[in-house]
């Protein structure tokens, strides 16, 4: 089954292990070339992620992450190639090629440019998570931030007042303009139906699950999955057990297939077979108990399999639905 996974922290991680020679090919990470040709990757998002808690300028720094993926795409050309329209995802694929996508996870690295914005299509990114964890010239994350910055926000109380500002709206509607794909994954309840007010195109949560299966957050309640998929969007599930499953007597479960497998039940039941995909947040989190690289891919196909989906409908939710939304925005 062809994957398409909508997020995943690969770039930051390779950067950060540049020194001890880790590159896309060779490394300890969860995707790395081997593993995706085994799971059978169509595309892959490779987020440029910044925390705007570090005492970098986010622009720069986005700059020098994105440096470091063209660095991979040109070294391992002949097995993996940049996407910037639909026609070369297609392109890719005859090739017997893997797509990569290039996406922002912080809008706080434009600084609060629109002219930073283009510079960023122009590199070719093509999504874009509009804020992280943070506050940014944007809008408003879905919880606020705690004091320490390694720590986790703290998820169990949604920001429900706060959304996008005005400067954001204009960034959603200049996204819209360009066929950048407004990503609203770690973005406020607010900040959701702002987004659902101000765009016309299909937009994605690319890496959030079902608030009435975990209570956290970060994940999508059933309003808002309806809403998303009443405009044709598509949510990627997302393999971090923080976003899976609720603590159980004070303990965190490590993550299972069946935990995923019961994501996409309810997503499903709620918003149709046309609003799933993946985004498994890979090397952005810990790892899943089970799903612990691209390699094991197949083994979530299975479980779906298992848990009632037909062929058809687990092509929609590994590559079609998020294939017709890039067709349709890109
Ligand atoms: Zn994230």
């Amino acid at each position: 089954m062809k994957v398409v996974d909508m997020h995943c922290d690969t770039i930051s991680e390779l950067l950060e292990h540049k020194k001890i020679g880790w590159t896309l090919a060779d490394n300890d990470m969860h995707l790395r070339l081997d593993k995706m040709e085994a799971g059978d990757y169509l595309l892959q998002n490779f987020a440029l992620f910044v925390n705007l808690g570090r005492p970098t300028d986010p622009y720069e720094q986005a700059m020098i992450l994105a440096d470091c993926f063209d660095e991979q795409m040109k070294q391992f050309g002949d097995r993996i190639s940049q996407v910037r329209s639909f026609a070369d995802i297609e392109k890719n694929r005859a090739e017997g090629k893997i797509s990569a996508m290039l996406t922002i996870e912080e809008g706080g690295v434009c600084k609060g440019s629109l002219e930073k914005l283009r510079k960023f299509y122009d590199r070719g990114v093509r999504m874009m998570t509009l804020t992280w964890n943070y506050p940014n010239e944007i809008g408003h994350p879905n919880a606020p931030m705690s004091d320490n910055i390694e720590a986790d926000p703290d998820y169990s109380t949604p920001e429900v007042k706060k959304g996008l500002t005005e400067l954001g709206i204009d960034f959603v509607e200049e996204m819209q303009k360009m066929g950048m794909i407004v990503d609203v994954s770690h973005l406020s309840d607010a900040g959701f139906w702002d987004v659902v007010k101000y765009t016309k195109k299909p937009f994605v949560a690319s890496h959030s699950n079902a608030r009435a299966v975990c209570k956290n957050v970060r994940n999508l309640t059933d309003e808002m999955i309806r809403a998303l998929a009443e405009k044709g969007g598509v949510t990627g599930l997302n393999f971090c057990s923080e976003f899976l499953e609720d603590f159980q007597n004070g303990i965190r479960p490590a993550g299972t297939i069946s935990s995923v497998v019961d994501h996409a039940k309810h997503i499903v039941n709620v918003g149709g077979i046309e609003c799933l995909g993946l985004g498994s947040d890979f090397d952005g989190i810990t790892t899943h108990a089970e799903l612990t690289g691209g390699d094991k891919l197949p083994l979530l196909d299975d479980a779906l399999a298992k848990g009632g989906f037909s062929a058809a409908q687990r092509e929609k939710i590994f590559s079609g639905n998020v294939l017709r939304l890039y067709k349709e925005v890109l």
